[in-house]
């Protein structure tokens, strides 16, 4: 089959190579002149199923709340005058039990150890390097933060994903860099998940994909899908030039961009644009940085290394953002990478960037098939992109070579 694939961040590549291998003929359209231009250009790079954890949880409403007028808040939600963000924001408190978190938290972790799974295979097979590191410790600095994740650990065991709980003492002794000024009660740690540069991995995909003859398709900007009786017409436009191009089946991978095509192929759902940052600056002294990828839960923040620079991501911002908003958000992370890692660099130094992806409910992808159009979808990776990249990229691929997918798609596929 022809198929198109609309966007080269790294859910469309990734859709693309697996395509290539079940046989198609593809072709990526991309609007930037390569690929990772966009959210999986600049972001934290963690990888990995044990970490994964919806935003909908118990205690988040409130904790989100408590920080509303605050201007270090970790996660911001500000639907404004927009109704749509007032619907999202029903539709996510509804996913803030226990029993919902648990649900979610099973999907995205189903997912994200099948993107493991497959990630570990492709690296082997092309002998990728991405500057990989492994091991992740998520550090919780109150008794209430460990509680509201609690109830998710039997699920990593049942899953057989290990994990081991820590206290201060032993969390300093796998991570010496660690501040030892900065107080928490412990953390949880991770041995199987990981980081890497997420623009690096799409890069070598992307020149396998090429090899096995995907076609890249820069400058294109995809303005149009209209479903037709023996496939899908896109509406193409490279510099001023528009010109239409039939393909037997189109999977939307536009990342953010991929809202304004909802309505006309057929997709209803309630979804918001999610901006996060990232600080990332050159490290003055390796001994002081981190030999592990670190979160701290109560910023809902990451603190990774890639390569000779050590980078801190977080702060949601759900709304519109304003210039005041983005310089509050770098600040915060500075202030974050100097609590945990204070000598590993000077963070004021270091380059700020955002990028937006899209947010369900539920916090797991859109996914499958809409329909029985030859129109496909991949997006919403929400700020779990990249772990859950591959495993996504996978089923839509088998889905659309009529293969079963490899794992249970309960609860995971589109409902349009
Ligand atoms: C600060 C930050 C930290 C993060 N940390 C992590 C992390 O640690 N781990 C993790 O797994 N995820 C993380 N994420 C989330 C992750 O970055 C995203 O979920 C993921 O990159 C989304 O990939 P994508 O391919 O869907 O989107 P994008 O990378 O945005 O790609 C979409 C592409 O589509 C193209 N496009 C859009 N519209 C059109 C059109 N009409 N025609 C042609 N091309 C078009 C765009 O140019 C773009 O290249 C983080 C995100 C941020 C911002």
């Amino acid at each position: 089959m022809r198929v198109a694939v609309i966007g080269a961040g790294v859910v469309g590549v990734s859709t693309a190579y697996f395509l290539a291998r079940n046989g198609h003929q593809v072709s990526v359209i991309e609007q930037h002149g390569n690929v990772c231009e966009e959210a999986s250009l600049g972001h934290a790079g963690l990888l990995g199923a044990a970490h994964l954890m919806p935003l909908a949880a118990p205690g988040m409403p409130a904790q989100i709340l408590s920080h509303w007028f605050k201007s270090d808040s970790p996660v911001k939600l500000q639907p404004g005058f927009n109704v749509q963000r007032w619907r999202w924001l029903r539709s996510w408190m509804h996913e803030c039990s226990v029993e919902r978190m648990l649900v979610n938290k099973e999907k995205m972790q189903r997912l994200g150890k099948l993107g493991q799974q497959l990630l570990n295979d492709i690296t082997q097979l092309h002998s990728l390097d991405f500057q990989q590191r492994d091991g992740l410790l998520q550090l919780f600095r109150n008794d209430k933060e460990l509680n509201r994740v609690t109830p998710a650990l039997a699920m990593l065991t049942q899953a057989d994903i290990p994990f081991r709980q820590l206290d201060q003492a032993e969390c300093h002794l796998l991570e010496p860099a660690l501040n030892k000024h900065t107080p928490f009660i412990g953390g949880l740690y991770f041995p199987q998940d990981s980081q890497g540069n997420c623009a690096l991995f799409t890069k070598q995909v992307k020149a396998i994909a090429q090899q096995a003859d995907v076609d890249f398709a820069f400058f294109t900007r995809c303005e149009r899908i209209d479903s037709t009786p023996h496939g899908v017409t896109l509406q193409l436009k490279q510099d001023e030039l528009v010109k239409h191009q039939q393909f037997d089946a189109v999977v939307l991978s536009a990342g953010e961009n991929s809202i304004p095509f909802f309505k006309s192929v057929g997709i209803h759902c309630r979804v918001v644009p999610v901006r996060t940052y990232s600080n990332t600056a050159n490290i003055k002294n390796m001994e002081d940085s981190p030999r592990l990828s670190i979160i701290d839960d109560h910023a809902q923040v990451a603190i990774t290394r890639m390569d000779k620079r050590i980078r801190v991501a977080g702060t949601l911002l759900a709304g519109s953002a304003r210039h005041a908003e983005d310089e509050r958000a770098w600040t915060f992370l500075r202030k974050i990478g100097t609590d945990w890692f204070p000598d590993a660099a000077n963070y004021h130094t270091g380059s700020n960037w955002s990028g937006t992806h899209l947010m369900l409910p539920d916090n797991t992808p859109l996914i499958g098939q809409v329909g029985n159009k030859p129109v496909f979808v991949n997006c919403a990776q929400a700020e779990y992109g990249w772990s859950m990249s591959l495993g996504s990229a996978k089923i839509v691929a088998d889905l659309i070579s009529g293969k079963a997918p490899d794992i249970s798609l309960d609860g995971l596929t589109l409902v349009a």
